[in-house]
C-alpha cells in the first residue's frame, strides 16, 4: 500500500494505475461501514484508492471540526488489511491551496434535512468531492446509504458537473443492537450508548406502521417522534418522511414511489443520523 501526501505524489501514484479504479472518499476514523465500502471497491475495481480527510468546510461548527476523531496509524493500518493499494492523506493546503475561491453547491437536493440543519455543510461536501473526483479521476465512488442525502447530493453534483466517476450507494454497517457506525459514536457516553438504538427503533416502528397501511406523513412522523421522546437522554433534531428522489416533504406517502424515513438525534454534544428507505 503507497501512502501520498500531496497533488504531486497522486498524480505519480496514479500513472503508474491500470485497469478500473475504485475510490472510498472517508474523514478517518474508520470502522466496519468504512470496511464494507472498501471491500466493495474491492470487489469491482483493479485498483483501489482511499482518501482520509477531515474537510474543514464541512463543519458549520468550528468546535465540531476540532473534537472530530483522529489516528492515521490506525487508520493506515485498517485501509493496508482491506487491501487498499493507494491511501490519499493531504493537508488542508493541499486541498485548498492558497487563493482557492470555489464552492461547489448544489441545489433543492441539498436543502432540507441536514441541508437546513447544518447550513453551509453541503457546500463543503460537494466542493471536496468534486476537487477528488477531477484529481483521482476514478471510475466509481463507494458511498454510505447511511448518509442518504449526501450520496443523492454528489451523485447530483456529478452529474450536473459532468464527472464520469459512478457514483455508488452502498448498505448502513450497524451495530447488534442497530446503532449505525459512525465515528462520531465514541463521543457516546456509556448512557447515551445505550440509549442511541432509539434512532433505529423510531425508524423501524415508522416502517412497520407503513407496512400496516399508514400513508399519512404526518402519522409516520409521530411515529419517530413518540419513539424518541420517550427516551428521556435523546433530543431529535428532525424527523422526516420525505419523497425518496427528491428529498421534499411527503404529505402522504405515495404507493409504488421510493421515500425515506430519516432522523437526526442529540445525544448531549453528539448528533447522530441515521435513516431507512421504503417502498
Ligand atoms: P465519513 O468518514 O464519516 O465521512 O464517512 C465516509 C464514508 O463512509 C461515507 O460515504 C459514509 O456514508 C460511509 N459510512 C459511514 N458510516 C457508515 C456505515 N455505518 N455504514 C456504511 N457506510 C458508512
Amino acid at each position: 500500500m503507497k501512502v501520498v501526501r500531496t497533488r504531486e505524489e497522486l498524480r505519480a501514484a496514479l500513472a503508474a494505475v491500470d485497469g478500473s479504479l475504485g475510490l472510498v472518499p472517508t474523514m478517518g476514523w474508520l470502522h466496519d461501514g468504512h470496511r464494507s465500502l472498501m471491500r466493495r471497491a474491492r470487489a469491482e475495481n483493479a485498483t483501489t484508492i482511499a482518501t482520509i480527510f477531515v474537510n474543514p468546510r464541512q463543519f458549520n461548527e468550528a468546535a465540531d471540526f476540532q473534537r472530530y476523531p483522529r489516528n492515521e496509524a490506525r487508520d493506515l493500518a485498517i485501509c493496508e488489511e482491506e487491501g487498499i493499494d493507494l491511501v490519499f492523506a493531504p493537508t488542508v493546503d493541499e486541498v485548498y491551496p492558497p487563493g482557492f475561491d470555489t464552492t461547489v453547491s448544489v441545489g433543492a437536493l441539498a436543502r432540507p434535512l441536514e441541508g437546513a440543519a447544518r447550513p453551509g455543510h453541503f457546500d463543503g461536501v460537494a466542493t471536496v468531492v468534486a476537487i477528488l473526483f477531477s484529481l483521482i479521476g476514478a471510475d466509481r465512488a463507494y458511498f454510505g446509504q447511511k448518509d442518504a442525502q449526501q450520496v443523492m447530493v454528489i451523485g447530483q453534483m456529478a452529474r450536473d458537473l459532468a464527472i464520469p466517476t459512478e457514483v455508488i450507494a452502498c448498505p448502513t454497517v450497524r451495530e447488534p443492537d442497530g446503532l449505525a457506525l459512525s465515528s462520531r459514536n465514541v463521543h457516546l457516553s456509556p448512557a447515551e450508548r445505550a440509549a442511541a438504538p432509539v434512532l433505529r427503533r423510531a425508524l423501524l416502528a415508522a416502517r412497520e406502521r407503513w407496512e400496516r397501511g399508514e400513508r399519512s406523513g404526518d402519522g409516520l412522523r409521530a411515529v419517530m417522534a413518540e419513539t424518541i421522546a420517550a427516551e428521556p437522554l435523546a433530543t431529535p433534531a428532525y424527523v422526516s418522511v420525505a419523497d425518496g428522489r427528491t428529498l421534499a416533504e411527503l404529505e402522504r406517502v405515495p404507493d409504488g414511489r421510493p421515500a425515506l424515513l430519516s432522523l437526526a438525534v442529540r445525544f448531549g454534544a453528539t448528533r447522530l443520523i441515521d435513516n431507512e428507505p421504503i417502498g
